[in-house]
């Protein structure tokens, strides 16, 4: 590869070609072929570079997958609807999937799937807790590492808050997480998880005049699933001995 080859490839950041990974699949590849196969080998770089950063910026902590759903176990949801989320085209017309159950049910595991496909699909994902969520808005102003997160989380295509209801909010949580959600409504997708029905949130939140404008805002365009019956946890219980 010449000199001046290498050196626009550099002023270009064209890195498979300036760091001399790009090796054409004939040594007598020429013309438009041989430029063909550099912008591939450059695109599929970029690619890989790209999910690997989406993948890290999306904060997941366990890989699920659709595939290993049991909808037998689970008969609170088909086959066919799991297929529908699978497809995400939910997504592009940023409509909400909210999980609703007890323990051990797949609400989890049903928020990690649609996370993971979207991030492989090229959507920007954020995953995390109610509990940590709240921890990155209240510390944005003073935490770059949150306020980085912040600006993640309202470029994200989806956001998904695991496990609403289990720890206690305060007032100004309540008003932080409503204010999230206005903020998103009809902008990005949210997939929420909660062992607490919707009538419960009234009380979760402590004000039901903001509780009704955030289920409005979040319920406008949604899918609510109820997933019930026994807890996998608690069906499939591995000993060490
Ligand atoms: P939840 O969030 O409702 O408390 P999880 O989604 O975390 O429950 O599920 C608990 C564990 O059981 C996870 O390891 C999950 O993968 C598994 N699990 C739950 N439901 C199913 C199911 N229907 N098919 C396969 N695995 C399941
Ligand atoms: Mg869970």
């Amino acid at each position: 590869m010449t000199g001046e080859l290498l050196s626009l490839a550099k002023r270009f950041h064209l890195s498979v070609i300036s760091h001399g990974k790009f090796v054409p699949s004939h040594s007598d590849l020429g013309g438009e072929d041989y430029l063909l196969e550099l912008l591939r080998a450059e695109a599929n770089a970029r690619d890989k570079r790209a999910r690997a950063e989406r993948a890290k910026q999306a904060r997941l902590p366990t890989f699920k997958d659709f595939k290993h759903f049991d909808c037998d176990f689970q008969k609170a949801v088909t086959r066919e609807q799991l297929s529908t989320l699978e497809r995400l085209e939910w997504l592009d017309n940023a409509f909400n999937l909210v999980l609703i159950g007890p323990p051990g049910t797949g609400k989890t595991h049903i928020a990690l799937a649609v996370a993971n496909k979207a991030v492989d699909e090229g959507y920007k994902v954020f995953f995390a807790t109610m509990d940590s969520l709240m921890h990155i808005l209240k510390t944005q102003e003073i935490s770059p590492k949150s306020a980085s997160r912040v600006r993640w989380i309202n470029k994200c295509d989806l956001l998904v808050i695991d496990e609403v209801g289990y720890l206690p909010v305060s007032k100004t949580e309540a008003n932080l997480f409503f204010s999230l959600v206005s903020a998103l409504y009809e902008k990005s997708s949210l997939v929420i998880t909660s062992n607490k029905g919707f009538s419960a949130w009234d009380e979760l939140l402590g004000d039901s005049v903001l509780a009704t404008a955030l289920l409005d805002r979040l319920t406008h365009r949604c899918q609510v699933l109820n997933l019930d019956g026994d807890g996998w946890r608690l069906a499939n219980r591995k000993h060490i001995f």
